[in-house]
């Protein structure tokens, strides 16, 4: 299966504080033939900064009650290697770039925790841009309207970003190295 995925991570406007903690992970799964066969979305509540601000809210519209609620991070990417079934199936991992990886291994350094798992990884923005023949990768929003996609939902919100973000993968499936 191909797990497209992003994540959401808290902010600030200056970007001064560290470290940054995800604080969503949405995700699309499309199997061997290009097909969406199922989704994943779960919010995390961080831990060394547990209030969100102001700007981070207002960015990704998720709220301090959406975190406050969630596991952290440690159960909640259990959850999500379940999903995706880690241990069982073969698997990709696809980001918009090279962020989400390493947000992702950020913060399993931070628990501790395994980070083998996230290491079959291709970023769909740089494939894009190469198999779209464009200057440069571009931003999803800028993708997006390259391929006549309208962006669905709600811009930086994990799950939206990865809807969007599985249009793009299934627009060129096949050509993905
Ligand atoms: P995205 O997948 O583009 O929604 O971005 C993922 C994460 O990157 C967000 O949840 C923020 O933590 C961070 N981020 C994205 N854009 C900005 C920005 N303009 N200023 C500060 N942080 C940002
Ligand atoms: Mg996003």
């Amino acid at each position: 299966n191909y797990i497209i995925f992003d994540l959401e991570a808290t902010c600030w406007e200056n970007r001064d504080q560290s470290p940054n903690e995800i604080i969503e992970i949405g995700a699309v799964k499309i199997n061997a033939e290009g097909t969406t066969v199922d989704e994943f979305q779960a919010f995390v509540k961080p831990t060394v900064h547990p209030t969100l601000s102001d700007f981070c809210t207002r960015l990704t519209s998720i709220t301090q009650q959406h975190v406050d609620q969630a596991p952290t991070f440690d159960q909640a990417i259990q959850l999500f290697k379940d999903w995706i079934g880690v241990d069982q199936l073969p698997y990709l991992l696809c980001s918009w770039g090279f962020y989400d990886r390493r947000q992702l291994r950020e913060d399993s350094d931070r628990f501790g925790l395994d980070k083998k798992w996230i290491n079959k990884h291709i970023s769909v923005k740089h494939q894009h841009h190469k198999l779209a023949g464009t200057e440069q990768p571009m931003g999803m929003d800028e993708a997006l309207k390259l391929e006549g996609f309208p962006l669905q939902g709600t811009h930086h919100r994990g799950i939206d970003d990865a809807r969007n973000i599985a249009r793009i993968f299934q627009q060129y499936f096949g050509q993905w190295q």
